[in-house]
């Protein structure tokens, strides 16, 4: 199978690093294809403006999914957003590699969604949710906290579906994506050395068979 791992940590000997490593090393050891974005080494600019086109529909006014429909017609995107659309549009299955911050993903994959994820192209009228253009491909976000698991409940930092929502709903299935359980590696830096060996090794063994796997109802997931 194609796999893309969307990769976003700045620091290569990072735990995100490690476990991006292992995915790489172990997917292909069992014959898929994988292909990864390592945004940070890509220099990848989060900033979406005119940029992101060739093609100009309205010189006088950007409105980036007017520019975007119009791209999406008129083979219009810079090349470096192009690249980025084939690949996604390659994958059977897309994995996002990175650390929660601020309760959501680094700044540098939201901006690679705002520039790549376009109208015309991954979503348009009547193609969202269960019509959705990516119908047939799955997901699954990887990530780590520094919080504890047990500050991810609803009286403290809230519950980490609801947390994910805005991604998993609001991205993800909203393209046509089946959404996996996400993997999370909780309290990160307050796990032991031989504690992280463990969840690195969890992380491969899941994705020995990451093909089997149910997608959630994202709107019930229930941890
Ligand atoms: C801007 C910002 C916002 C944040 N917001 C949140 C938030 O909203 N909620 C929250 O919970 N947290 C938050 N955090 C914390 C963040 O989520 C964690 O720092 C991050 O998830 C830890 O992952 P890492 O890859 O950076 O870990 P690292 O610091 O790289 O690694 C943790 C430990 O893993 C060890 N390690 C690395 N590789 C291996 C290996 N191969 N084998 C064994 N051990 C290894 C390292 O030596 C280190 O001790 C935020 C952090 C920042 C900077």
């Amino acid at each position: 199978m194609k796999i893309l791992i969307i990769y976003a940590h700045p620091e290569p000997q990072s735990m995100n690093g490690a476990l991006l490593s292992i995915a790489m090393e172990t997917l292909t050891a069992v014959g898929h294809e994988v292909k990864i974005s390592d945004l940070y080494a890509m220099q990848f600019n989060p900033v979406s403006d005119r940029s992101n086109f060739t093609t100009v529909n309205d010189p006088l006014f950007f409105k980036q999914q007017q520019e975007e429909a119009y791209a999406s017609q008129t083979e219009g995107f810079a090349n470096f957003i192009e690249q980025e659309q084939q690949k996604v549009e390659w994958c059977d299955l897309m994995i996002w590699q990175f650390p929660l911050w601020w309760f959501s993903v680094p700044a540098i994959l939201k901006g690679w969604v705002d520039r790549v994820f376009a109208m015309g192209r991954f979503y348009k009228n009547g193609h969202i949710y269960e019509n959705g253009i990516f119908q047939g491909k799955k997901a699954l976000l990887s990530l780590t906290t520094g919080g504890p698991e047990a500050n991810y409940i609803s009286e403290r930092y809230g519950d980490l579906d609801v947390i994910l929502h805005s991604l998993q709903r609001g991205i993800l299935e909203f393209t046509g994506f089946s959404v996996l359980r996400p993997h999370v590696i909780y309290g990160t830096e307050k796990q032991s050395a031989a504690e992280l060996t463990l969840r690195i090794e969890e992380w491969k063994n899941r994705l020995l068979n990451v093909f089997e796997e149910d997608p959630i109802a994202v709107g019930n997931y229930q941890g």
